[in-house]
Protein backbone atom coordinates (compact mmCIF):
# COMPACT_ATOMS: atom_id res chain seq x y z
CA UNK A 1 0.00 0.00 0.00
CA UNK A 2 1.19 3.68 -0.90
CA UNK A 3 1.01 6.15 1.70
CA UNK A 4 2.15 9.48 2.14
CA UNK A 5 5.26 9.78 4.87
CA UNK A 6 7.24 11.94 6.09
CA UNK A 7 10.73 10.85 5.43
CA UNK A 8 14.26 12.32 6.75
CA UNK A 9 16.70 12.37 3.50
CA UNK A 10 19.69 14.04 5.29
CA UNK A 11 20.97 16.52 8.20
CA UNK A 12 20.22 19.90 7.46
CA UNK A 13 17.37 19.40 5.49
CA UNK A 14 13.43 19.60 6.31
CA UNK A 15 11.22 15.85 6.07
CA UNK A 16 10.25 15.37 2.59
CA UNK A 17 6.47 13.95 2.57
CA UNK A 18 6.89 11.10 -0.14
CA UNK A 19 4.29 8.35 -1.35
CA UNK A 20 6.31 4.87 0.59
CA UNK A 21 5.23 1.79 -0.62
CA UNK A 22 4.06 -0.08 2.67
CA UNK A 23 4.43 -3.89 3.34
CA UNK A 24 1.90 -6.47 4.07
CA UNK A 25 2.48 -7.74 7.61
CA UNK A 26 4.71 -10.76 7.71
CA UNK A 27 4.41 -13.56 10.26
CA UNK A 28 4.76 -12.42 13.83
CA UNK A 29 3.90 -9.00 12.10
CA UNK A 30 1.39 -6.31 12.61
CA UNK A 31 1.17 -3.38 10.77
CA UNK A 32 -0.76 -0.13 12.79
CA UNK A 33 -2.53 2.71 11.17
CA UNK A 34 -1.03 5.61 13.72
CA UNK A 35 -2.65 8.13 15.20
CA UNK A 36 -0.34 10.08 17.04
CA UNK A 37 3.49 9.90 17.66
CA UNK A 38 5.26 11.78 20.37
CA UNK A 39 8.58 14.20 19.33
CA UNK A 40 11.31 12.56 21.33
CA UNK A 41 15.07 14.29 21.89
CA UNK A 42 16.43 10.55 20.69
CA UNK A 43 15.47 11.45 17.25
CA UNK A 44 16.85 14.83 16.85
CA UNK A 45 20.18 13.39 18.24
CA UNK A 46 19.43 11.23 14.70
CA UNK A 47 18.96 14.10 12.68
CA UNK A 48 21.74 16.20 13.83
CA UNK A 49 24.27 13.35 13.71
CA UNK A 50 25.33 12.82 17.03
CA UNK A 51 24.63 8.83 16.71
CA UNK A 52 26.87 6.97 14.42
CA UNK A 53 25.34 4.77 11.86
CA UNK A 54 21.95 6.10 11.44
CA UNK A 55 20.93 5.00 7.80
CA UNK A 56 19.06 7.28 5.73
CA UNK A 57 16.96 8.06 3.96
CA UNK A 58 14.53 6.76 7.43
CA UNK A 59 11.58 7.42 8.97
CA UNK A 60 11.35 8.87 12.50
CA UNK A 61 9.25 8.73 15.77
CA UNK A 62 10.17 6.39 18.82
CA UNK A 63 7.05 6.70 20.44
CA UNK A 64 3.30 5.83 19.02
CA UNK A 65 -0.60 4.59 19.42
CA UNK A 66 -2.39 3.54 17.12
CA UNK A 67 -4.86 1.47 15.85
CA UNK A 68 -3.88 -2.13 14.54
CA UNK A 69 -4.98 -2.81 10.32
CA UNK A 70 -3.89 -5.99 9.69
CA UNK A 71 -1.91 -8.64 11.48
CA UNK A 72 0.63 -11.23 9.63
CA UNK A 73 0.51 -14.99 10.56
CA UNK A 74 0.70 -16.69 13.89
CA UNK A 75 0.14 -12.95 15.56
CA UNK A 76 -2.42 -13.65 18.49
CA UNK A 77 -2.30 -10.83 20.94
CA UNK A 78 -4.13 -8.37 18.90
CA UNK A 79 -6.59 -7.96 16.11
CA UNK A 80 -7.21 -5.63 13.51
CA UNK A 81 -9.16 -2.61 15.07
CA UNK A 82 -7.36 -2.88 18.83
CA UNK A 83 -6.12 0.58 20.19
CA UNK A 84 -2.57 -0.16 20.50
CA UNK A 85 0.77 1.39 22.53
CA UNK A 86 4.02 1.21 20.34
CA UNK A 87 7.09 0.61 22.22
CA UNK A 88 10.81 0.97 21.19
CA UNK A 89 12.15 -1.71 22.69
CA UNK A 90 10.64 -5.24 21.49
CA UNK A 91 13.20 -7.17 22.48
CA UNK A 92 14.30 -10.59 20.91
CA UNK A 93 11.98 -12.61 23.91
CA UNK A 94 14.79 -15.13 23.64
CA UNK A 95 17.47 -13.66 25.25
CA UNK A 96 18.60 -13.92 29.08
CA UNK A 97 17.64 -9.67 29.65
CA UNK A 98 14.36 -10.43 27.46
CA UNK A 99 13.35 -13.58 29.61
CA UNK A 100 13.72 -11.48 33.05
CA UNK A 101 11.63 -8.67 31.37
CA UNK A 102 14.15 -6.02 30.07
CA UNK A 103 14.04 -5.85 26.40
CA UNK A 104 14.90 -2.46 26.53
CA UNK A 105 18.59 -4.55 27.26
CA UNK A 106 18.40 -6.89 24.84
CA UNK A 107 21.60 -7.40 23.28
CA UNK A 108 20.45 -8.86 19.83
CA UNK A 109 18.83 -5.90 18.10
CA UNK A 110 17.85 -5.64 14.21
CA UNK A 111 20.52 -4.13 12.57
CA UNK A 112 19.89 -0.07 12.48
CA UNK A 113 16.72 1.04 10.78
CA UNK A 114 15.87 -2.97 9.90
CA UNK A 115 13.76 -5.61 11.29
CA UNK A 116 15.41 -8.18 12.29
CA UNK A 117 15.23 -10.19 9.37
CA UNK A 118 17.54 -7.28 7.66
CA UNK A 119 14.70 -6.00 5.64
CA UNK A 120 13.18 -2.93 5.86
CA UNK A 121 9.54 -2.80 5.00
CA UNK A 122 9.12 0.59 3.29
CA UNK A 123 10.55 1.56 -0.34
CA UNK A 124 10.61 4.51 -2.43
CA UNK A 125 10.89 3.73 -6.42
CA UNK A 126 12.66 0.36 -5.61
CA UNK A 127 15.26 1.40 -3.00
CA UNK A 128 14.87 0.67 0.87
CA UNK A 129 13.83 3.08 3.46
CA UNK A 130 14.96 2.76 6.51
CA UNK A 131 12.48 2.90 10.08
CA UNK A 132 14.01 4.60 13.25
CA UNK A 133 12.74 2.19 15.79
CA UNK A 134 9.10 1.70 15.23
CA UNK A 135 8.94 4.47 13.24
CA UNK A 136 5.92 6.09 14.68
CA UNK A 137 6.19 9.46 12.37
CA UNK A 138 4.64 7.40 9.70
CA UNK A 139 0.94 6.92 9.45
CA UNK A 140 0.89 3.29 8.37
CA UNK A 141 3.97 1.26 10.38
CA UNK A 142 4.98 -2.29 10.10
CA UNK A 143 6.04 -3.62 13.94
CA UNK A 144 6.89 -7.10 15.40
CA UNK A 145 4.27 -8.34 17.38
CA UNK A 146 6.29 -7.59 20.43
CA UNK A 147 6.53 -4.00 19.82
CA UNK A 148 2.29 -3.01 20.38
CA UNK A 149 0.95 -3.58 23.46
CA UNK A 150 -3.17 -3.41 23.41
CA UNK A 151 -5.16 -0.59 26.10
CA UNK A 152 -8.51 0.04 26.45
CA UNK A 153 -10.70 3.14 26.14
CA UNK A 154 -9.57 4.63 28.72
CA UNK A 155 -6.74 6.58 27.57
CA UNK A 156 -7.25 8.91 24.48
CA UNK A 157 -4.93 7.64 21.65
CA UNK A 158 -2.71 11.11 21.53
CA UNK A 159 -1.93 10.98 24.95
CA UNK A 160 -1.17 6.76 24.76
CA UNK A 161 1.22 8.19 22.07
CA UNK A 162 3.35 9.16 24.91
CA UNK A 163 3.50 5.81 27.01
CA UNK A 164 5.62 4.49 23.87
CA UNK A 165 8.73 6.43 25.40
CA UNK A 166 8.56 9.88 27.28
CA UNK A 167 6.39 8.45 30.00
CA UNK A 168 7.05 4.96 30.35
CA UNK A 169 11.05 6.28 30.71
CA UNK A 170 9.87 9.06 33.76
CA UNK A 171 7.71 7.10 35.76
CA UNK A 172 9.76 3.55 35.05
CA UNK A 173 12.70 5.34 36.28
CA UNK A 174 11.20 6.43 39.48
CA UNK A 175 8.88 3.36 39.84
CA UNK A 176 11.12 0.91 38.65
CA UNK A 177 14.63 1.63 38.81
CA UNK A 178 14.51 4.30 42.01
CA UNK A 179 12.06 2.40 43.79
CA UNK A 180 11.07 6.37 45.35
CA UNK A 181 9.17 6.03 49.13
CA UNK A 182 7.06 8.89 50.83
CA UNK A 183 9.34 11.34 52.16
CA UNK A 184 12.32 10.87 49.66
CA UNK A 185 14.06 13.74 48.44
CA UNK A 186 14.08 14.57 45.01
CA UNK A 187 15.45 15.94 42.31
CA UNK A 188 14.52 16.39 38.60
CA UNK A 189 17.33 17.85 36.22
CA UNK A 190 15.82 18.95 32.68
CA UNK A 191 12.36 18.54 32.67
CA UNK A 192 11.06 18.00 29.28
CA UNK A 193 8.69 14.95 28.43
CA UNK A 194 10.47 12.36 30.37
CA UNK A 195 11.70 14.70 33.20
CA UNK A 196 8.02 15.75 33.85
CA UNK A 197 6.85 12.47 33.92
CA UNK A 198 9.65 11.83 36.21
CA UNK A 199 8.30 14.71 38.26
CA UNK A 200 4.47 13.54 38.29
CA UNK A 201 5.43 9.64 39.61
CA UNK A 202 7.93 11.50 42.21
CA UNK A 203 4.67 13.86 43.30
CA UNK A 204 1.85 10.38 42.94
CA UNK A 205 4.85 8.81 45.40
CA UNK A 206 4.67 11.12 48.15
CA UNK A 207 8.39 12.25 47.41
CA UNK A 208 8.89 15.92 49.23
CA UNK A 209 10.49 18.20 48.22
CA UNK A 210 9.70 17.50 44.46
CA UNK A 211 12.19 19.98 42.60
CA UNK A 212 12.00 20.69 38.81
CA UNK A 213 15.26 21.93 37.60
CA UNK A 214 15.38 23.70 34.31
CA UNK A 215 16.95 26.75 32.32
CA UNK A 216 12.77 27.38 30.57
CA UNK A 217 11.88 29.25 33.25
CA UNK A 218 8.32 29.89 31.40
CA UNK A 219 7.91 26.22 32.10
CA UNK A 220 7.96 26.84 36.45
CA UNK A 221 4.23 27.24 36.56
CA UNK A 222 3.63 24.33 34.54
CA UNK A 223 5.97 21.69 36.36
CA UNK A 224 4.29 23.11 39.26
CA UNK A 225 0.63 22.12 38.54
CA UNK A 226 2.13 18.52 37.71
CA UNK A 227 3.67 18.28 41.20
CA UNK A 228 6.55 19.83 41.57
CA UNK A 229 7.04 21.94 44.99
CA UNK A 230 10.08 23.97 43.71
CA UNK A 231 11.78 25.01 40.87
CA UNK A 232 15.33 26.13 40.53
CA UNK A 233 16.99 27.41 37.65
CA UNK A 234 20.23 25.68 37.38
CA UNK A 235 21.73 29.02 35.79
CA UNK A 236 21.34 30.78 38.74
CA UNK A 237 24.37 31.26 40.77
CA UNK A 238 24.15 29.19 43.75
CA UNK A 239 21.50 26.58 42.19
CA UNK A 240 23.06 23.45 43.94
CA UNK A 241 23.13 24.89 47.02
CA UNK A 242 19.62 25.95 46.86
CA UNK A 243 18.37 22.45 46.19
CA UNK A 244 20.43 21.28 49.44
CA UNK A 245 19.30 23.86 51.75
CA UNK A 246 15.36 22.90 50.15
CA UNK A 247 16.25 19.06 51.38
CA UNK A 248 18.16 19.23 53.93
CA UNK A 249 21.43 18.55 52.78
CA UNK A 250 20.56 16.81 49.70
CA UNK A 251 18.19 14.86 47.78
CA UNK A 252 17.64 11.39 47.98
CA UNK A 253 17.35 10.93 44.17
CA UNK A 254 18.70 13.09 41.64
CA UNK A 255 16.61 12.35 38.07
CA UNK A 256 19.25 13.16 34.66
CA UNK A 257 17.66 13.57 31.99
CA UNK A 258 19.64 15.99 30.06
CA UNK A 259 23.16 15.50 28.43
CA UNK A 260 23.66 19.28 29.02
CA UNK A 261 27.53 19.83 29.83
CA UNK A 262 26.50 21.20 33.44
CA UNK A 263 23.80 18.95 34.10
CA UNK A 264 25.48 15.91 35.52
CA UNK A 265 28.00 17.59 38.17
CA UNK A 266 24.33 19.35 39.28
CA UNK A 267 22.60 16.12 39.63
CA UNK A 268 25.46 14.48 41.82
CA UNK A 269 26.27 17.37 43.54
CA UNK A 270 23.09 17.85 45.16
CA UNK A 271 23.12 14.15 46.14
CA UNK A 272 22.94 13.69 50.10
CA UNK A 273 24.53 10.66 52.17
CA UNK A 274 23.84 7.92 50.11
CA UNK A 275 22.09 9.37 47.32
CA UNK A 276 21.41 8.21 44.05
CA UNK A 277 21.77 9.69 40.52
CA UNK A 278 19.31 8.35 37.95
CA UNK A 279 20.95 8.78 34.92
CA UNK A 280 18.24 8.45 32.18
CA UNK A 281 19.85 10.96 29.76
CA UNK A 282 21.10 9.31 25.88
CA UNK A 283 24.57 10.80 25.88
CA UNK A 284 25.89 11.52 21.81
CA UNK A 285 28.47 8.80 21.02
CA UNK A 286 31.96 8.97 22.63
CA UNK A 287 30.63 11.02 25.66
CA UNK A 288 32.16 11.10 28.62
CA UNK A 289 32.02 12.65 32.23
CA UNK A 290 33.85 12.97 35.48
CA UNK A 291 33.66 13.08 39.18
CA UNK A 292 35.67 12.81 42.67
CA UNK A 293 35.79 9.65 43.48
CA UNK A 294 36.15 10.87 47.24
CA UNK A 295 32.85 12.41 46.99
CA UNK A 296 31.24 8.99 46.10
CA UNK A 297 32.81 6.90 48.48
CA UNK A 298 32.59 9.19 51.64
CA UNK A 299 29.03 10.03 50.83
CA UNK A 300 28.35 6.45 49.70
CA UNK A 301 26.96 7.81 46.80
CA UNK A 302 25.80 5.57 43.81
CA UNK A 303 25.03 6.32 40.05
CA UNK A 304 22.97 3.96 38.36
CA UNK A 305 21.37 3.74 34.94
CA UNK A 306 17.77 3.86 33.79
CA UNK A 307 17.09 2.75 30.18
CA UNK A 308 13.44 2.99 29.33
CA UNK A 309 12.57 3.37 33.09
CA UNK A 310 13.63 -0.19 33.55
CA UNK A 311 10.45 -1.68 31.92
CA UNK A 312 8.89 -4.15 30.33
CA UNK A 313 5.87 -2.42 28.82
CA UNK A 314 3.68 -5.59 28.18
CA UNK A 315 3.58 -5.15 32.43
CA UNK A 316 4.20 -1.03 33.00
CA UNK A 317 1.94 0.15 30.05
CA UNK A 318 -1.06 -1.36 31.26
CA UNK A 319 -0.20 0.10 34.93
CA UNK A 320 0.16 3.23 33.51
CA UNK A 321 -2.94 3.26 31.72
CA UNK A 322 -4.92 2.49 35.76
CA UNK A 323 -2.79 5.15 37.00
CA UNK A 324 -3.84 7.73 34.61
CA UNK A 325 -7.71 6.31 34.71
CA UNK A 326 -7.38 7.00 38.65
CA UNK A 327 -6.19 10.53 37.89
CA UNK A 328 -2.72 9.87 39.14
CA UNK A 329 -1.01 10.86 36.25
CA UNK A 330 -2.30 14.05 34.49
CA UNK A 331 -0.73 13.42 31.30
CA UNK A 332 -2.97 15.70 28.79
CA UNK A 333 -0.47 18.12 30.84
CA UNK A 334 2.43 17.24 29.42
CA UNK A 335 1.34 18.04 25.51
CA UNK A 336 2.59 21.53 24.76
CA UNK A 337 1.96 21.17 21.33
CA UNK A 338 0.44 19.77 18.33
CA UNK A 339 1.17 19.67 15.06
CA UNK A 340 -0.12 17.82 11.66
CA UNK A 341 2.61 15.70 10.02
CA UNK A 342 2.60 17.90 7.13
CA UNK A 343 5.03 20.32 10.09
CA UNK A 344 6.97 17.75 11.40
CA UNK A 345 9.75 19.71 10.65
CA UNK A 346 8.44 22.78 12.93
CA UNK A 347 7.68 20.05 15.61
CA UNK A 348 11.04 18.98 15.98
CA UNK A 349 12.52 22.76 15.85
CA UNK A 350 9.96 23.59 18.74
CA UNK A 351 11.68 20.64 20.53
CA UNK A 352 15.12 22.01 20.15
CA UNK A 353 14.27 25.41 21.39
CA UNK A 354 13.47 23.68 24.85
CA UNK A 355 10.19 25.34 25.06
CA UNK A 356 8.01 22.24 24.87
CA UNK A 357 7.27 19.56 27.52
CA UNK A 358 6.65 16.92 24.71
CA UNK A 359 4.60 17.95 21.61
CA UNK A 360 2.82 15.42 19.46
CA UNK A 361 2.63 14.68 15.85
CA UNK A 362 -1.28 13.68 14.55
CA UNK A 363 -1.63 11.80 11.67
CA UNK A 364 -4.86 12.58 9.02
CA UNK A 365 -6.93 10.24 9.75
CA UNK A 366 -8.76 8.30 6.31
ZN1 LIG B 1 12.25 8.40 22.92
ZN1 LIG C 1 16.56 -10.28 23.85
Amino acid sequence: MRVATPVFFEPGAPHQMVDLEVDEPGAGEVRVRMVASGICHSCLYAMDGDHAGIPRPIVLGDEGAGVVESVGPGVTSVRPGDAVVVSWAPGCADCATCRMGAPALCKRQPPLGRMADGRTRYHLDGTDVFHYGPATNAPLAVLVERAVVRIDDRMPLDLAALLGCAVTTGVGAVRNTARVRLGDGVAVVGCGGVGASALMAAAASGAYPVVAVDPVTEKFDALREIGATHCVDPREAGAADQIRDLSGGGVDYAFLTTSAAPAFGLATSVLGPRGTCVLIAGYPDGATVTFDPGWLLNGEQRIVGSKYGSSNPPVDVPALVDLYAAGRLPLERLVSGRWPISEVDAAYDALRGGHVTRGLLLMDQP
